[in-house]
């Protein structure tokens, strides 16, 4: 079997947020769909060990964000790269608490919203499925375009974290074609790869010569969190 074969299925990039005794949690998903138009409900898969997995099962509702193409790297970085036992997420990006459950929305940041109330789950392995009946929707962004998952991997060269569905060990894809200094970014994998550059980076400058606060296109971290690849 091929697993890269299950890359043909398509994904995009979401953010699954909800709301425990007052506090925000939320983490970053490639995988939402709609079931049933009457009444609207829609599923999510998230992985067991993510925070916010457990504090859905407790609240009993979710919200979930669709991210835009243009959404800052910051956002994926705290949302898909770290963890709410660690960090509060929401500490320096705007949200609002959805209007039927309370939970927290990205209605800047993101495009559309919606909040749910849990009316199935299905534990499945690493994951486990919620279902959704679906008790408000909201367009925040009518003329952004949606980032799908594989605007995600091709534009922004982001890799799939290990708490993905679509995860696979070693990808290698994840290896650029092109041979150039290359710098690994500890936190989400994305390489760079000086003989191809970065957006707003011409092909050919070398790590060292990229101004102090350049950031990492996908995760957002500094330049100190890049090891140099032999
Ligand atoms: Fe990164």
């Amino acid at each position: 079997m091929d697993p890269f074969a299950l890359h043909k299925l398509s994904y995009g990039l979401y953010l699954l947020t909800t709301s425990a005794e007052g506090t925000p949690f939320g983490c970053i998903i490639n995988t939402a769909f709609q079931i049933t138009s009457k009444p609207p409900q829609i599923a999510v898969s998230c992985n067991r060990e993510n925070f916010t997995h457990d504090k859905i099962l407790s609240s009993g509702f979710f919200g979930v964000t669709v991210l835009p193409e243009s959404t800052d790297s910051s956002v994926i970085g705290t949302f898909g790269y770290q963890s709410g036992r660690d960090i509060d997420k929401f500490e320096y990006i705007p949200y609002s608490k959805g209007k039927e459950t309370g939970v927290p929305l990205l209605d800047i940041v993101g495009m559309t919203t919606m909040e749910c109330r849990v009316i199935n789950t299905v534990e499945v392995g690493t994951h486990t499925i919620f279902i959704g009946e679906v008790l408000d929707a909201v367009i925040t962004q009518p003329e952004a375009k949606e980032m799908t998952y594989r605007y995600y991997h091709e534009v922004l060269k982001g890799a799939a974290p290990k708490n993905a569905p679509t995860y696979i060990a070693e990808e290698p894809a994840a290896e650029p074609a092109a041979k150039g200094e290359l710098w690994k970014c500890s936190v989400c994998g994305y390489i760079y790869d000086s003989s191809v550059g970065a957006e707003d980076v011409p092909a050919g400058t070398l790590f060292e010569s990229l101004p102090d606060d350049w950031k990492c296109p996908v995760c957002g971290v500094g330049k100190e969190m890049f090891n140099k690849q032999e």
